[in-house]
């Protein structure tokens, strides 16, 4: 089959693009940038790539950002007067803690410490919850960069059947919920599959949607998707490549070379999540900024 890659680089540039003009609209009218601040505690290597990554996807639209990098050893509460004062600050509309936090430090009570009105990643309870219940609400920015994906290319979602690898609070248990709301891109019948799944194959071969985020290289094989099927792949993996000068490289949950030409859609890895990610932080911080005006 003739499969269409569901190209998430090239359409979160177009995103950028057009947030970035409206930034510029908005400025050439007098009003202020839209600005976010985000916290990363600690040295992990990834997190550090993701901040830097966020922070130059800020500077390019126009928005004036902050990163505030605290040390692994950092306490609880200081971390926690860290957020107390940005959320009183009126100058930042967008505040987002970098996850994973090191293991001293309880991550739902940091969470639920940010102001739901900054909480631009979308994980406070308020706004799962307004989510959960089909409330105007920041989406966490993986499951939004999905859905828009899926909006971008016209994907069909009424009364398709939807697996979800992965039950995941960022990303699997949301983009079950969001595919499962009524209306556009959305009205589909979710199963959400797991670590426990018995015989995940049988699920996933009736799909006409699959969305892995599992975190296992290869997971999803040929045999286990139809034909025609769409494929988001959010999986990002580092696997060994002697080829390459860095010695590895990245791939997703889906054995992509065997299942594409099953497919009628399929986001690449990278260039497919990953990027729309990004672009979905930068509509919630748009969002955020409007909120408060
Ligand atoms: P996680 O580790 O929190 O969750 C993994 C989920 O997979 C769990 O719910 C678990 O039940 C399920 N699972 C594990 N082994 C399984 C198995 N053998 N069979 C069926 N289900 C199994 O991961 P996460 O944070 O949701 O991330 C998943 C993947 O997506 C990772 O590779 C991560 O790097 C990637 N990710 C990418 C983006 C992006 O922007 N592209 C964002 C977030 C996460």
């Amino acid at each position: 089959m003739e499969y269409k890659l569901l190209d998430g680089k090239a359409t979160a540039a177009a995103i950028r693009a057009e947030i970035k003009q409206e930034v510029e609209d908005i400025v050439a009218n007098g009003g202020r940038r839209p600005s976010l601040t985000a916290i990363l505690v600690g040295n992990n290597p990834a997190s550090k790539t993701y901040v830097a990554n966020k922070e130059k996807a800020c500077a390019d639209a126009g928005f004036t950002s902050k990163v505030i990098r605290l040390p692994e050893e950092t306490g609880e509460e200081e971390l926690l007067e860290t957020i107390r004062s940005i959320n009183e600050d009126p100058a930042v509309d967008g505040l987002i803690v970098q996850l994973p936090l090191p293991r001293h430090i309880d991550e739902q009570k940091v969470i639920a410490a940010i102001d739901p009105s900054k909480d631009v990643d979308g994980f406070h309870p308020i706004s799962q919850g307004k989510m959960l219940i089909g409330q105007d609400t920041f989406l966490p920015a993986t499951p939004m960069g999905i859905l828009t994906l899926l909006e971008r290319y016209n994907i069909e979602t009424k009364g398709k059947n939807c697996v979800v690898l992965g039950r995941s609070n960022i990303v699997g248990r949301p983009v079950a919920n969001l595919l499962s709301r009524k209306g556009y891109p959305g009205d589909c019948t979710v199963t959400m599959c797991h670590s426990r799944t018995k015989d995940i194959e049988r699920f996933a071969k009736e799909a006409d949607i699959i969305i892995a985020a599992i975190g296992i290289p290869f997971f999803v094989k040929e045999d286990m998707v139809k034909e025609g099927a769409v494929i988001v792949d959010v999986g990002i993996n580092s696997i060994e490549d002697s080829s390459r000068k860095s010695g590895y490289r990245l791939v997703g949950d889906v054995d992509f070379d065997k299942v594409a030409p099953k497919c009628s859609y399929i986001t690449p890895v990278p260039g497919g999540v990953g990027p729309m990610t990004i672009a979905s932080l930068l509509q919630n911080t748009l969002k955020a900024y409007k909120n408060r005006k």
